[in-house]
């Protein structure tokens, strides 16, 4: 049985890519009767914020797919050391004793400007310090000088580091250009790398699935599992998401688009996003867009992502992409009212109004209302005369309205409503056309006419649908005071 892990780092808002790596990582193991992990990478305590992890868990949460198992790496520092000492006793790691000030904290930072003897690019371990032998090692360490522990990187042996990636096939990175990496810093925190594959080894992950700005990463850790005697799992990469110019989404450069909560509040349903995050960088084999969970489920195999970046596609004006709106408007239409009902109400409350009583009448008007409707904002704004007697009139629909003698017929329709026990798409069409009949005018004036009293618009569901949408009494009550 396949595990995999979701692993965010809490140093940001939750991103539509981490997003979707959770998302793909979840199907993963859904699909193959798997064991999804939630693991908080939060061993870089400068930069962790709790603001951050809640905003991980807020989004997260929303998209209400779960997890099986939880953990958070600051829990788990002592595995992490023991496993760096362990490599240390192998010989496969050694003390850096750089001074501080000339050793760059993170390995990524080798070419700062700090290390003046360190050629941009070029830095591959500091000189002498592989070479200090133990002994006088151990003895320094216990004096208490300050060191990082790096890997030892084979060297000037020919190594190749293989990999077979799922997505983007085979990697292969000569050892002589892998840097000693650190395992631990100075402050005998682990790095991510060490941090990150000590976990993946002890929680016997099988499938490691992450963004692509990970997939040279790999080759260290793929030295790290070699050296800690465990089989490295397998990795797939997901591919990168760009914004429509072609730049990498950044949160600096492209604001509120990146943040998954951009989408929450903007009325997009929790399904709606994760169907739409999965179109990004993979398709089933019969290119369907719209799909339910269960058929994600279904499908979902790393043979269907591709490697070439996805784009999300926004303006400065509108952060949402169309294709979810899109979405959005079929998944509203095709779930169950009495699943939606309870969406649309958190909506409406947020906006200071209220869903009809009793729920029955509320799960009715939500069905009616919903045909024309792309968001869970537009009940609570174009919806807005379903659930409020206080709703705009478009001029258009005063024009309606003053075509003589629908006034006057549509309150003699709200008579003849008010006496009928029955009230029911069927039951008001069959009156109001009969009224009609009678009169000798034409069924559209009053149509028009009361789609225009009981909405103050022009458009919208069908007549008869906007009266099950508004219900009795409020029919009643508009149409008696046109
Ligand atoms: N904490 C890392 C990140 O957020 C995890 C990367 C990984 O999946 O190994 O990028």
């Amino acid at each position: 049985m396949p595990r995999v892990r979701f692993a965010p780092s809490p140093t940001g808002y939750l991103h539509i890519g981490s997003a979707r790596t959770f998302i793909f990582n979840w199907l993963y193991a859904r699909h193959n009767q798997g064991t999804m992990i939630l693991r908080i990478d939060d061993t870089d305590v400068d930069r962790n914020t709790d603001v951050s992890l809640q905003s991980i868990y807020d989004g997260l949460n929303w998209l209400d797919l779960g997890w099986d198992e939880h953990y958070r790496q600051s829990e788990r520092l002592d595995l992490h050391r023991a496993m760096a000492g362990a490599i240390l006793a192998k010989g496969l790691a050694y003390r850096d004793f750089t001074p501080a000030v000339a050793q760059a904290s993170e390995e990524e930072d080798a070419t700062a400007a700090a290390v003046a003897d360190r050629p941009k690019g070029a830095w591959l371990f500091n000189a002498g310090m592989r070479d200090i032998p133990r002994e006088e090692s151990d003895r320094r360490a216990a004096g208490g000088e300050p060191f990082v522990l790096r890997y030892r990187v084979p060297r000037g042996a020919g190594r190749a580091i293989k990999f077979e990636d799922g997505v983007y096939g085979a990697q292969s990175k000569e050892a002589d250009d892998v840097e000693d990496f650190a395992l631990l810093r100075s402050n005998a925190m682990p790095t991510y790398h060490m941090a990150s594959c000590a976990d993946d080894a002890d929680l016997k992950i099988s499938n490691i699935i992450r963004g692509q700005d990970h997939l040279s990463n790999t080759f260290k850790h793929i030295l790290i599992f070699e050296a800690l005697g465990v089989a490295a799992p397998e990795f797939a990469h997901l591919p990168l998401l760009i914004a429509p110019d072609g730049s990498k989404l950044s949160k600096r450069k492209h604001g509120p688009v990146v943040s998954v909560t951009t989408y929450r509040d903007n009325g997009l349903l929790a399904h709606t996003y994760v169907n739409f995050l999965c179109l990004l960088g993979w398709s089933p084999k019969d290119n369907r867009e719209q799909m339910s969970r269960q058929e994600l489920i279904d499908v979902f195999t790393l043979a269907g992502v591709n490697r070439s970046n996805a784009v999300v596609n926004f303006t400065e004006a509108d952060p949402i992409d169309p294709k979810a709106v899109w979405l959005n408007s079929q998944h509203l239409r095709a779930m169950p009212a009495a699943e939606l009902a309870p969406l649309v109400k958190s909506v409406l409350e947020a906006r200071g109004l209220r869903a009809n009583e009793p729920e029955s009448a509320f799960i009715q008007t939500v069905d009616a209302a919903r045909s024309r409707f792309a968001t869970l904002n537009d009940f609570a704004e174009r919806g807005r005369c379903y659930f409020a007697d206080d709703y705009p009139m478009a001029p258009e629909a005063v024009e309606k309205l003053d075509v003589p003698p629908a006034r006057e017929l549509l309150r003699e329709l709200a008579a003849r409503i008010e006496a009928q026990p029955e009230f029911s798409e069927a039951s008001v069409e069959k009156q109001l056309r009969d009224l009609a009949a009678e009169k000798g005018v034409k069924a559209g004036v009053l149509i028009n006419g009361s789609r225009a009293a009981l909405t103050g618009q022009t458009a919208g569901p069908s007549a008869f649908a906007v009266f099950m949408a508004v219900g009795r009494e409020r029919v009643i009550q508009r149409l008696k005071k046109v």
